[in-house]
């Protein structure tokens, strides 16, 4: 099994707050959120940060982007912050690539 909480999160291991599931990401609810709504996105592919990722990734990333665009919007936020954590100097605490969104409405 893996290791990762996050991939533990897509496999249905450890249950999560979802919000959007598709065959590439997943979107669920921050577990200490630090705004009224703060979500979380993830490629189901377990990339552990943007210090690794490839081309070959580049079309997954971009569609990773839309989709949080996407959600954000069906939960009514008309704007967000974005925050993406790097490397443990930059903060990552979790390993697996995260975008987090941060709103209020
Ligand atoms: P970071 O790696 O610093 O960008 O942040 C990791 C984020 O994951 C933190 O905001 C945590 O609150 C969140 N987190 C950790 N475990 C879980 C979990 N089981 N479910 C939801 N969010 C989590
Ligand atoms: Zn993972």
């Amino acid at each position: 099994m893996s290791k990762c909480i996050f991939c533990k999160i897509i496999n249905k291991d450890i249950p999560a707050k979802i919000i959007y599931e598709d065959n590439d990401f997943l979107a669920f609810y921050d577990i200490n959120p630090k705004a009224p709504i703060h979500f979380l996105i993830i490629p189901k592919l377990h990339i552990e940060s943007l210090q690794h990722l490839q081309s070959e990734h580049t079309n997954l990333i971009g569609r990773l982007i839309i989709k949080a665009n996407e959600i954000a919007t069906n939960l009514g936020l008309e704007g967000y912050k974005t925050h993406i954590n790097t490397g443990v100097k930059g903060g990552q605490e979790v390993f697996h690539l995260h975008i987090h969104i941060l709103g209020s409405k």
